[in-house]
């Protein structure tokens, strides 16, 4: 493709996407396609010769589009949003442009530069404790996912725990780590990658709000080491999935360091709603914690992927991810002056993820994003409050933000019907959990996009449809 030809097809793509969005309302919020569907489109082979873009282009519209769900979608309330925003599509552009490899300082450093002074405004950005910073003991790095962090976070603990001796001789089977019932997925995953196996996590019970009992895990605590276990590690969550319930971060703190367990904080989506101080009690006792993040890419405005992990001490991260072969060697790595962001992740490679943040923040200001996260806690608690005056549904929990957990009093079919019927309307997406062993549909406000009249239509249709059921 030469130059002339990529800027027209760029100028035509930048067109495509600025129309998606200005027409995203006329698709179905749920992709409708039955499995097998999109493949059947697709020829069986790839094409022996090259193809004209325009092809393509067809193909992404009548092919492609329909096997779409529309996460930024203002009719988009299911899950935990991935929201994106006009500015991190650019910044992705000129990532993808510019191709950056950014494992070592060295192989671009303004990919590492920018990536630690983002980190470090968004410490004074959310009020977070000053010894995230990368000029105290600790520091932030962009990871792919919460996913991601929770295992980063793992490994460093159990190599902590271990006097540095579980990566070069395995665990012992005595390490046990603790998160609640509610916590997420991605922790039993990092456990059983991190070798810690998954009989040795604890699902500590929660409280009628759903979050931690501190008491409970103090007493498995105690339980675990009288038998001779060590406990090593807690995840404590801002934030639950399937309810948003925000776990006592200084009681589970306080116990943390009293018998000396890596706490780890994630705040996947709700950690974005520290950036408004009167939501900055939902991180009351962060300073307790040795790993937190948070995800730009669910609450943020930025495209994925992109988690903001912080460490309070990057001495046990960086030596339980270090590895140094001799084709990585380079005067600046050996001078001590740089942080070479491989040492603090998984994968050796790295995208330029900061710049897309970068364009977010700067384009927004402070201001802007509040704006924005304000608004979207406004209106779910506005759709919570219609809730609350309805004889038909009712509120499972008081929603401390932006995900509204309820359901028809009618019952688990009733709401199953209504789940269902809602999303092959096409008209909006909800998903839904169980709590205290009922059915709850989720109603979580965070697309870039969506304004009240959304809000106002997804409650008008669920109440239509709720009379059909
Ligand atoms: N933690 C919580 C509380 C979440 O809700 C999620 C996803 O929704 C995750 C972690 C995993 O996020 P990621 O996809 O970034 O790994």
């Amino acid at each position: 493709m030469d130059l002339q030809t990529f800027r027209r097809l760029g100028y035509q793509m930048v067109d495509w996407i600025a129309e998606y969005y200005e027409h995203i309302e006329k698709y179905s919020v749920l992709s409708q396609v039955k499995p097998g569907d999109i493949r059947a489109k697709l020829p069986v082979s790839p094409p022996q010769k090259g193809e004209d873009m325009q092809k393509v282009i067809a193909d992404l519209e009548t092919i492609i589009l329909p096997g779409i769900t529309h996460w930024q979608s203002p009719n988009f309330f299911a899950f935990f949003p991935a929201n994106t925003s006009l500015p991190s599509i650019l910044g992705e552009l000129i990532s993808a442009g510019l191709g950056v490899q950014g494992m070592l300082w060295a192989t671009s450093p303004a990919c590492t530069e920018l990536e630690t002074h983002l980190m470090d405004w968004l410490v004074e950005m959310m009020a977070l404790p000053p010894h995230f910073k990368s000029d105290s003991t600790g520091g932030g790095v962009i990871q792919d996912t919460a996913s991601s962090a929770a295992l980063v976070a793992l490994l460093a603990a159990r190599e902590r725990a271990t006097a540095y001796r579980s990566n070069e001789h395995g665990c012992d089977g005595r390490l046990v780590a603790y998160a609640s019932t509610q916590a997420h997925s991605s922790i039993e995953k990092a456990i059983k990658i991190a070798g810690i196996g998954r009989a040795n996590l604890r699902l500590v019970d929660v409280d009628a709000t759903f979050a931690m009992c501190p008491d409970a895990l103090e007493q498995q605590i105690l339980k675990d080491q009288q038998v001779g276990l060590v406990p090593f590690f807690v995840c404590a969550t801002v934030g639950t999935t399937s309810s948003n319930a925000i776990d006592p971060l200084r009681a589970i703190g306080a116990i943390a360091k009293e018998h000396n367990l890596w706490l780890h904080v994630d705040a996947a989506m709700s950690g974005t709603a520290a950036l408004c101080p009167e939501f900055r009690h939902i991180l009351d006792g962060i300073e307790y914690a040795d790993s937190y993040c948070f995800n730009p890419h669910k609450w943020m405005f930025t495209n994925f992927d992109c988690d903001c992990f912080f460490v309070a001490d990057r001495k046990p991260l960086i030596q339980a991810l270090s590895i140094l072969p001799e084709y990585l060697r380079n005067k600046a790595t050996e001078s001590g002056a740089v942080i070479d962001y491989r040492d603090w992740q998984i994968q050796l490679g790295r995208r330029f993820r900061a710049l897309k943040l970068w364009f977010v923040i700067r384009h927004y200001g402070i201001e802007g994003l509040q704006y924005h996260v304000r608004r979207h806690v406004e209106l779910a608690q506005l759709f919570a409050s219609w809730l609350e005056a309805s004889e038909d549904f009712e509120l499972v929990v008081r929603p401390p933000l932006n995900l509204v957990c309820f359901r028809h009093r009618g019952g688990d079919e009733i709401n199953q019907r209504l789940l269902d019927r809602l999303n092959q309307s096409g008209k909006l997406y909800l998903t839904h959990t169980r709590l205290a062993d009922k059915l709850v549909l989720r109603f979580c406000v965070g697309s870039t996009q969506t304004e009240l009249r959304h809000v106002q239509a997804a409650w008008n249709l669920i109440q239509k449809m709720a009379e059909e059921c």
